[in-house]
């Protein structure tokens, strides 16, 4: 079936790496169509409403201070609620905090999270190459408790996976994206970044599932799908492994936290990786007098085994917090695993490109790059 008649080029895929590629080529004079196999846009950046509930799927923040959201002056249109900074750490029976110092001028004097001069030295971390050949974790295991208590179960959470899976040259990109970002989130949800995107493309075909390239009818194709749709599609052989998560959302009583930070279990002694009351730090997403927990597990574990693990975390009993959603997500992020290279060229054969976050980087900036980068290439063709 042809979907598309006429002179265009033809984009498959709506989540930011294809909005992105879109908005390029239509700033570049092209006429472009978006194909989206789902009912809306956004990919893995999306939010739904349930029972008052703004529940993303998945938990993700977006860093103003990406260099695509920059350039795309979008964050503006976004209503962005800026995140703490600061994270607090779950030790024993008490927690810690560990943050923007700013706020915090005493945080980074605690002991308990690493010496004072460990994190002086970790400094230096940020500001040197990471190693070719070694993981994240290689790297930083000589921290210490700084390692071992914040920065593994931080990065967990940030790249879904451990530290010893991720290639120290890539990972450290994102690390140093998150210390020197501006994290945060619209007040309608994440999802909202890429309605903004959305709206400033001027065709996007909803519903609209691409089973084969010679389906569109285009001078030339951007092939913007997750991983595993672009193998099929394209016929790729290798792929990258991926990551999987699952973010739960609780109800909980009011008075259990005040707390707008991110809390993480610096003994991991449960399969959560990172907990927040998310309405403390954007009031939207939850009913008025109620209050949203999200948290996230990337290894398998039951609801009974969360439950019981953000007791310890949050240190109260957590028998009478209501489930309002799980959203498991298989695919949630490519691994950059050691020796990965991102990768050079978009094109891939004759009029046909590729573009998505499994290319540059983990990340919406990621993802928003390599639609821009594809895009360009199109337009030297
Ligand atoms: C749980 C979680 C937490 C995250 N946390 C963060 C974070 O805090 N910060 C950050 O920067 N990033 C985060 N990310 C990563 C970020 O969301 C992704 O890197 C980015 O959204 C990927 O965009 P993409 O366009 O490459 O792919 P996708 O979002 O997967 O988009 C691909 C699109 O193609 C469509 N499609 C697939 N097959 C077809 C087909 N056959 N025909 C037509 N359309 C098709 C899909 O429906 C989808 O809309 C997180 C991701 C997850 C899942």
């Amino acid at each position: 079936m042809k979907l598309v008649s006429g002179k265009t080029v033809a984009v498959i895929g709506a989540g930011l790496a294809g909005l992105s590629a879109a908005i390029t080529l239509q700033d570049a004079g092209c006429d472009v169509e978006v194909f989206e196999s789902s009912d809306r846009v956004g990919g893995r950046v999306a939010t739904d409403v349930i029972d008052g509930y703004q529940l993303d799927r998945g938990f993700q923040l977006i860093n103003a201070r990406y260099p695509e959201l920059v350039r795309l002056g979008i964050v503006s249109e976004l209503d962005f609620i800026v995140a703490s900074r600061t994270i607090d750490i779950s030790l024993g029976t008490s927690q810690v905090s560990l943050g923007d110092p700013r706020r915090h001028p005493f945080s980074a004097l605690n002991p308990a999270t690493g010496s004072i001069l460990t994190k002086v030295r970790f400094l230096s971390y940020l500001t040197s190459h990471a190693k070719a050949g070694m993981s994240v974790e290689e790297e930083l295991i000589k921290y210490g408790n700084l390692y071992a208590r914040v920065l593994k179960p931080f990065l967990s959470g940030v790249f879904l996976t451990s530290p010893a899976n991720v290639d120290a040259v890539s990972g450290k990109e994102i690390i140093r994206s998150f210390i020197s970002g501006k994290p945060g989130l619209p007040a309608h949800g994440v999802g909202e970044l890429a309605k903004a995107l959305a709206k400033r493309v001027n065709t996007i075909h909803l519903n609209s599932r691409i089973d084969a390239i010679d389906q569109v009818d285009a001078d030339s194709v951007i092939v913007a799908t997750d991983v595993t749709t672009a193998a099929q599609l394209l016929d790729i052989p290798n792929v990258p492994k991926l990551a999987s998560s699952t973010t739960w959302y609780h109800e909980i009583p009011e008075g259990v936290t005040s707390s707008k930070n991110l809390l993480i279990d610096g003994q991991t002694r449960g399969p959560v990786i990172n907990s927040i009351a998310i309405s403390n730090m954007v009031p939207s997403y939850a009913p008025s007098g109620r209050t949203l927990l999200s948290s996230t597990t990337i290894d398998f574990s039951s609801e009974s085994e969360v439950r019981r693990h953000l007791a310890i975390m949050w240190g109260v009993s957590s028998s009478d917090w209501a489930l309002i959603a799980k959203y498991e997500i298989p695919k949630s992020l490519p691994i950059f695993g050691v020796g990965a290279q991102g990768a050079q060229s978009s094109q891939f054969a004759e009029g046909v490109f590729i573009a998505g976050d499994y290319r540059t980087a983990p990340s919406q900036n990621g993802a928003l790059l390599s639609g821009r980068l594809a895009a360009q290439e199109l337009l030297l063709n």
